[in-house]
Parts: C-alpha cells; structure tokens; sequence
C-alpha cells in the first residue's frame, strides 16, 4: 500500500466516523484508538503524540559535573503532558550501559496522571572515565487506548562532564642535587600536587532551571527487547496490515482487507456477516461447520460455536486473539477460557471447540517484508 501522507483534507474528512480513506486525497485514515479524545491521524507504527506525551526533564539544582571516581545522583522529573487525558505508567526503566545489557532500575512509583508529574533519581555509578560521559536510560511507558494497553520505549541521554582528578596521578618531580648525574648525586621523588582545586565548571554544574530532555521514541529497542513486535521474527504488524481468509465459503468471510486500520477488532463467531434486526452485531467472519462439501450446516455443531466466538486486534505491533466463546477456543493444544487474550505467533492454530474434532481449524501465517508484516492469512483447515 502507498503511504502518501495526510493532507489537510485528511483532518477534515477523519472528522466523519465512517470514513475510512480520505474522499479527497484517497489516503487511508488511519485514526488514533482514542480519536474522540485527541482528533489524531497517525502513521501506521506511531504512538499517539497526544496522547502519549512524556516529558522528561532534570531537576533544578542537578549536577552534571563530577570528578573521575565520583558517582553522581541524578535527580529526574517525568511529566505526563498529554493534552487528551489518560495515565501513563511507568513499566520499566533501563539504564543502557555500553556493550552489556541493559540494568534495570526500581522505580518507587508506577503512574502519571495526565498534567502531574513525579520525580526519581538515578545513580550513574563510579564514573570510569575522564571527558564527556553518557548516561543513557530507556524509559518503557504504557497508557491505555481505546481499551487496549500498548507499551512504548522513549530513550533519553544525560551528558555528564567528567575531570580527570589529578590528585590521583603519580608526578614524579626529580630534582637533581650536586649539579650532575655524576656518582654521588640523589634524587628526590615526589608524588602529586600538594594542593587539589576544587573544580568549578562553567556550565553543566548546578542550574538554576530545570533542563528539559530529550525522550525520543526508542522504536529498534523495543523491537530488540520484545517490547512492541515479534522479536524473534524482527517484524513489527502496522496497522495497515492486510487480512486474507482462505478456505472459508465466499459468504462466511470478507474479502481481503485492512481490518485493523483505525484499531478496530476483527471478530468471528457463529453469526452472520450482514446486520439485521435478529443480527445486529454482525462478524468479520462467520463461523459454521457444514456438513460434508454440501452447503448444508450441521446444525448441532454449529450451534455450540458462539455468535460471538473469538475477536482479534493488535496490540504492541502484534496480532492477539480473544477468546470468548463458552464452549472453547484452542490456541494450538491450549484451551482459552472465555476472556483470555494470548500473542499470536506466526505459523499458530487456532482452533474452535475442540482441537480433537478439528473443525474448524485456522492456521495463521505472517508474510513481511523486512520489518513490516505487510499481510496475515488466516486458513481454514477442516
Ligand atoms: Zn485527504
Ligand atoms: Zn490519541
């Protein structure tokens, strides 16, 4: 799919609910889970900038200057600057250290309320070496949209300037006595200056103002870390992924489509695909076991599936099942029970009723291109 960007038109037209492309520009609208909220068209792996808005600044007074061998604590205020309301919480927080894993910090508080903001400290430790230093920290925040939690890494870097102590150096001074290094002659070592300055830095040192940080989107983290996406498979699912049904009849499943575009819910189950007045919630996907090849249901079966079987979403870059029907859904030789929600990984079965029957049986498989898994295929098997 081309991705040409939103035009002002785009603003205006998301405004109409039921639009899901721009009737001007053709664009897909591709609206935040919470647009009442925030009015936010956004690409198809962006955080909501509205509503997800950290804000992530040093305290008034902190010190970014130390001598070598120092430790420093520094003191750190997180803001929740969302203008659409919602908490954020803090799930984590990493300190990123060079070439190692990352070490993770206990933070004393979980959540931010929307125009509050709370405070924490980080150690940096022993400060190794002389120069500029970094300390660099990932902070994975999650807020709810639209009923649904999605988790997203910012990562920040705080530079620290760090001076070689010289008390710490040997100088040897060598004074020659006698007046040559004829035999005879001593020579005195002395170790170090007497006197240490105390350094005063002409910035970086304590502030009068608090000092804003830059908290930018830490997309490859998250990927690498399992935070957002399939690690393993290094793929992320947009929410412009495409959906194809296979195997199903013609009448029982749509044709291949976006569902998830405007974090909608794909839902399957027993009922119809068309609303009526005995309808009024129809599936994306109609579930029903026929008898034989026949175009005739086998009613007793079929009535155990639920009009409402199971519903898939995304989730982190990720494609989740949940499950709801009463009488079981299997993810692989796992029973849900109606409520659970569980990952679906490429190359999963799900199962309706029981795996022993095996109708119907849906194998998922994930075609990306790179990164991106640009179309899921859900193939009914039996
Ligand atoms: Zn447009
Ligand atoms: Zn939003």
């Amino acid at each position: 799919m081309e991705w040409k960007g939103y035009q002002p038109c785009c603003r205006v037209r998301a405004l109409d609910g039921a639009a899901r492309i721009c009737p001007d520009c053709g664009q897909v609208l591709l609206r935040c889970r919470s647009f009442a909220g925030c009015r936010a068209l956004l690409g198809p792996l962006e955080a909501c900038p509205i509503h997800v808005a950290p804000r992530l600044q040093l305290q008034r007074g902190a010190v970014l200057a130390a001598n070598l061998g120092d430790r420093i604590t520094l003191p750190l205020v997180l803001a929740n600057a969302s203008g659409a309301g919602g908490e954020l919480r803090l799930r984590r927080l990493l300190r990123m250290l060079p070439g190692q894993e990352p070490e993770e910090l206990t933070p004393l508080w979980e959540t931010v309320r929307p125009g509050e903001e709370r405070s924490f400290t980080v150690e940096t430790g022993v400060l190794e070496a002389g120069g500029t230093s970094r300390v660099s920290l990932v902070l994975v925040l999650a807020t709810s949209l639209g009923g649904v939690d999605e988790d997203y890494a910012f990562a920040t870097e705080i530079l620290l300037r760090v001076r070689r102590d010289e008390t710490k150096q040997i100088v040897q001074n060598i004074r020659v006595e006698g007046g040559s290094f004829a035999a005879g002659a001593s020579a005195v070592v002395q170790t170090g200056p007497s006197v240490h300055e105390s350094w005063k830095p002409a910035d970086g040192g304590p502030g009068d103002a608090p000092a804003p940080l830059a908290l930018e989107r830490a997309e490859a983290f998250e990927l690498r870390h399992g935070i957002r996406g399939y690690r393993d498979e290094g793929c992320r699912v947009p929410s412009t992924v495409e959906l194809e049904c296979r195997g199903f009849r013609a009448d029982d499943a749509p044709p291949a489509g976006r569902p998830f575009a405007g974090g909608a819910r794909f839902a399957a189950g027993r009922n119809g695909r068309k609303a009526r007045a005995d309808n009024p919630t129809p599936n994306d996907l109609a579930l029903r076991i026929y008898r034989g090849t026949g175009s005739a249901v086998d009613a007793e079966r079929t009535g155990r599936i639920s009009g409402r079987h199971f519903e898939l979403f995304l989730q982190n870059d990720r494609l989740v099942l949940r499950a709801l029907g009463r009488h079981g859904t299997w993810h692989g030789d796992a029973a849900l029970p109606a409520g659970t929600e569980v990952v679906l990984q490429p190359g999963d079965r799900i199962a309706v009723l029981e795996p022993a029957t095996a109708v119907p049986q849906i194998a998922v498989a994930m075609h990306a291109r790179g990164p991106t898994v640009e179309r899921i295929v859900l193939e009914r098997r039996g």
